[in-house]
């Protein structure tokens, strides 16, 4: 059976930074054939509530700035992306919750520093460990309408 990692979110999990969810029934319709393995990175590192985050463009690269306090959030973010797949190296695809800028596969929003909007596509922080590992990547909402 095919094994599908998945923003824990569109599952049902309140794990949102405002304690919400966002639960697919569609997706979900799509995907019960297969084996899904939820992550929500945020929640592990920062928990639940939490304050947002965007991802940067700064002199050190893209990086997830707290829109709180304007720390660099990226490191535990990665770090719990690089454990969770060599805890599953037999990850077949990644179903990531879109616009997020942990999850988001290709709808994240990316700024400048001065917070200039510079992307509406970019790769949230765990989609792009994902895709440097060659795991096959979707946002949530794509592959729910895909042919
Ligand atoms: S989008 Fe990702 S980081 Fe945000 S709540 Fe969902 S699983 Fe967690």
């Amino acid at each position: 059976m095919q094994k599908v990692a998945i923003s824990a979110c569109l599952l049902g999990q309140q794990c949102r930074y405002d304690g919400r969810e966002n639960r697919d029934v569609v997706l979900l319709e799509r995907l019960k054939d297969k084996t899904l393995i939820p992550f929500c990175p945020e929640d592990f590192c920062y928990g639940t509530p939490r304050p947002t985050m965007d991802l940067v463009e700064t002199a050190e690269g893209v990086r997830a700035l707290s829109n709180q306090t304007g720390t660099d959030l990226s490191a535990p973010v990665i770090a719990y992306a690089e454990a969770f797949f060599a805890a599953h190296p037999d990850i077949d695809l990644l179903i990531g919750k879109d616009r997020s800028p942990s999850c988001g596969v290709c709808s994240a929003k990316r700024y400048s520093p001065d917070k200039t909007l510079l992307s509406e596509a970019a790769t949230g922080l765990m989609a792009a460990v994902a895709r440097e590992k060659g795991v096959r990547c979707w946002d949530a909402e794509a592959y729910a309408l895909k042919a």
